[in-house]
């Protein structure tokens, strides 16, 4: 039976709860040190829309608000939207979404999580202009 978001969520709170007396932190943090990764189960559950996945990790909207607020600057002067993307945002959706994700919950870890969460935030990028991509 294919995983769902819920129950996701669910699974998320319950490994929470049961690492809770471990870990001084958040109940949605985790300990990296300490996290394995057999711990969360594999996630069955097929494509994630962006609006499930904001649903479950709000700070992927923020990404998408602050990348929003980037602006190139006028022509000819040359801009690059990769040297953004990878020195300033991936790092951070590395946290939030995919097998490095920091947290137990399946639905994020997943490569349908990531897929969508890259191709929605990178996309917002303004493109790029005489930088030689
Ligand atoms: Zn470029």
């Amino acid at each position: 039976m294919p995983t769902t978001i819920l129950q996701a969520n669910v699974i998320e709170r319950a490994l929470n709860e049961a690492a809770r007396p471990f870990f001084s932190h958040t109940s949605r943090d985790i300990d990296p040190t300490k996290f394995k990764k057999s711990d969360v189960p594999h996630w069955e559950g097929g494509a994630i829309s962006w609006e499930e996945l904001v649903e479950i990790e709000p700070d992927l909207r923020w990404m998408l608000q602050a990348i929003k607020l980037i602006r190139r600057p006028k022509a000819p002067a040359s801009f690059c939207a990769n040297r953004i993307w990878y020195c300033c945002f991936k790092p951070r959706l590395l946290q939030l979404v995919g097998h490095s994700c920091r947290r137990k919950n399946s639905a994020l870890r997943s490569s349908a999580a990531y897929d969508t969460a890259y191709q929605k935030l990178y996309n917002a990028l303004p493109d790029c202009r005489n930088c030689g991509c």
